[in-house]
């Protein structure tokens, strides 16, 4: 069937619709609006200034327009509305003077002002042409989502017949759920907000039930993917070990044996090491590194910013150096003689370890044996870019990094494709970074923390989340770069966000950890592993607006070496906020600060960090929802050992099969 064949698509429309990857009817059927507006009249008496309201009403005076500059005009006209007369002023859509004049009825849709005599006007309906009740919002460019909504409805009509459902019936009769051909009629056109309420909870459970599946059926392939054994010398292993400065804690040793196993085994390893920062994740990782290389395979290690990557580099140096295992870095700023040197060295297999940010896994770069992929903070990388990464080997072993503390059972939920490893144990040298929490009324304080961290000739960092106040009024980075430069004046400042570009960012990183600066003025984009010795004091203004897990992470950037750390957190509010910061005062273990924030605040504040990672739900809420995705868990485990015996199982597994052969990225 073709898009024609529905009432009110022709050529043009065909084209319009086909740009956007709508080609037939049943694409045109699936896609289902992004979101949905109520929309109802108002009743002005009811109404409060600042609600979004709908006026019915009459337009009294003739429309004018002005223009008051290229690009902005202004129409202008009175109108009566339950007997009150508003003038009300429509920015940039003076063509509204074709259809307006005086006596139409109108509705008026705008958000109320204290002084209710004017009223901006967002859109302006004549009353014939306005609906109440629940509007689909598709977002479809070219068509209005009126008109999308009529074409919908026609695409229902021609295809509801033959509208197959794959999710299986016992599951839909389990939890009452709305069967595919009323989903299709009721999504795009929603009766009530009940039949909108059925349309949300089959979407959420039937996206979260194909998550969960595909996780599990991608797990099951790679555990049958024949990866390569890497026989590595335990006895070379141990004399490299002996050359650390430290002996390594039992939990870093308990991690190193379950990824040495991997290593050592055909099966491909997938597996997230995770542990707070500092507990000792990349010494793991460089010695986990080490076998591979022992087996002759090449290693990748991939970080997330250039910073992070030459201190990978810095360590990797001085832990290789008495091996006989060619190290290279290579970052966007390496020079092209260089780069291609480098490239030149790992298709040849000469150099042995490369460690590096994304660029990586550019096109040009391509590798002689590469066994092993290890990761940092994994969640700054997209599925897909990881999925390019592991490509480039044959069936690498695959590590990923993390140290954004994720309760273990949650863990297994989100990342049921990968085997986690945990390190629960600081080492002895790392001591407690010495906390402190001040109202920002007493912010004054401040100042002898700093004043003293300077004299010692050590380093600070100040952290705000707001780049610039704003009309809120809040202590942004901006001002506080400038009253320090005021209160500080010997002292050298250095600002660094996000939105500067990405090589003043990397120098003030780099000015910074070579002590170049004194003091850091940041937002919160220090948090990942930034690792500068000297620095001693960090300073966070608006903690209470921070996740306490971030918190913890941010005061893990002091106190790296030997000097101990302090962190002041400064917050604004009550008691209760104060209560929730103080937990910090009472752990220092990443673990137990994640669970109590998220008994406390659900766990949205970390689930930010991985939105930009594999985790984005169309329909679903991972925090809101989180009960929906633990049943769906279930459900999916439940399905795949039962599908030999129900075929409704059997074929809906089959259908997420075929659909993960379509995203090839998925398969490391
Ligand atoms: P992470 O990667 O988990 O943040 P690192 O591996 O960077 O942690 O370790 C943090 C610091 O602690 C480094 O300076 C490292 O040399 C040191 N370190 C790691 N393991 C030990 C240990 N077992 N004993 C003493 N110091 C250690
Ligand atoms: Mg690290």
């Amino acid at each position: 069937m073709e898009l024609k064949d529905i009432k009110g698509i022709g050529e043009k429309r065909a084209q319009t619709l086909a740009r956007q990857g709508i080609h037939t009817p049943s694409d045109l059927l699936g896609r289902l609006p992004e979101r949905y507006v109520q929309r109802r009249l108002t009743d002005l008496e009811e109404a409060k200034a600042g609600e979004t309201v709908h006026l019915p009403g009459r337009v009294t005076s003739e429309p004018k327009v002005f223009f008051i500059r290229r690009k902005l005009s202004r129409l202008t006209f009175r109108a009566e509305v339950e007997g009150e007369t508003l003038s009300v002023s429509v920015f940039n859509q003076h063509y509204l003077k074709q259809t307006l004049y005086k006596g139409v009825s109108i509705v008026l849709h705008g958000r109320l002002s204290a002084h209710n005599m004017g009223f901006t006007a967002q859109k302006v309906f004549l009353r014939d042409n306005f609906r109440e009740g629940i509007l689909p919002v598709y977002n479809v460019e070219g068509v209005r989502d009126a008109t999308f909504a009529k074409l919908a409805r026609e695409a229902f009509i021609l295809l509801s017949d033959s509208l197959c459902d794959r999710l299986p019936e016992p599951l839909r009769k389990r939890y009452r759920l709305i069967d595919k051909k009323t989903l299709l009629e009721w999504a795009h056109a929603p009766s009530s907000s009940r039949a909108l309420h059925q349309v949300r909870r089959r979407l959420k459970y039937e996206e979260f039930l194909d998550y969960q599946l595909k996780v599990r059926l991608l797990r099951q392939r790679h555990m049958e993917a024949e990866g390569s054994a890497k026989p590595f010398s335990k006895e070379t292993l141990g004399a490299f070990e002996s050359t650390l400065p430290f002996s390594l804690t039992a939990s870093q040793k308990q991690a190193l044996e379950e990824i040495l196993a991997d290593l050592a085994s055909r099966t491909a390893m997938r597996r997230m090491l995770q542990g707070d920062t500092g507990s000792g994740k990349t010494v793991v990782a460089m010695m986990s590194a080490f076998a591979a290389l022992d087996a002759y395979h090449q290693v990748a290690f991939l970080a997330p910013t250039e910073i992070l990557a030459r201190q990978h580099f810095k360590t990797a140096q001085a832990l290789f150096a008495s091996t006989p295992h060619a190290l290279a870095l290579l970052t966007s700023t390496t020079p092209k003689e260089e780069r291609e040197a480098i490239e030149r060295g790992l298709a040849e297999g000469s150099i042995h370890l490369v460690i590096g940010t994304h660029v990586l896994f550019s096109r040009s770069t391509r590798y002689h044996q590469l066994g092993f992929v290890i990761t940092d903070e994994q969640h700054r990388f997209g599925v897909l870019q990881r999925g390019a990464l592991s490509r480039k080997g044959e069936k690498p072993d695959v590590l990923y990094l993390s140290a954004t503390p994720i309760p273990r059972t949650l863990a297994m939920t989100l990342f049921g494709d990968m085997d986690i490893t945990t390190i629960d144990e600081m080492p002895n040298s790392t001591k407690p970074v010495a906390t402190t929490i001040l109202a920002e009324k007493d912010a004054a304080r401040v100042h002898e923390f700093i004043e003293a961290t300077l004299r010692k000739g050590q380093q600070v960092y100040v952290i705000s989340p707001t780049i610039d106040g704003g009309k809120e009024n809040k202590k942004s980075i901006v001002d506080i770069e400038k009253s320090l430069r005021r209160s500080h004046p010997e002292a050298r400042v250095g600002l660094l966000h996000g939105r500067r570009p990405p090589e003043e960012k990397e120098r003030v990183m780099e000015d910074f950890h070579e002590g170049r600066l004194d003091i850091l003025v940041a937002t919160t984009i220090v948090e990942v592993g930034m690792d500068v010795p000297k620095a001693t004091l960090i300073v966070v203004h608006h903690a209470e607006r921070l996740g306490l897990a971030q918190l913890h992470q941010l005061r893990g950037r002091v106190g790296r070496r030997d000097l101990p750390g302090r962190a002041v957190f400064l917050y604004e509010g009550d008691e209760e906020v104060r209560e929730r910061l103080a937990f910090l005062q009472k752990s220092a273990d990443g673990f137990a600060i994640s669970e109590y924030d998220m008994q406390r605040r659900g766990f949205g504040d970390f689930m930010g960090t991985f939105q930009s990672g594999r985790l984005r739900f169309v329909h679903a809420d991972v925090e809101e929802d989180l009960h929906i995705m633990k049943i769906a868990r279930d459900d999916a485990e439940t399905i795949l050992v039962d599908r030999g015996r129900e075929s409704s199982y059997a074929d809906y597994v089959a259908a997420i099969e075929k659909e993960l052969e379509e995203i090839a990225d998925y398969s490391l």
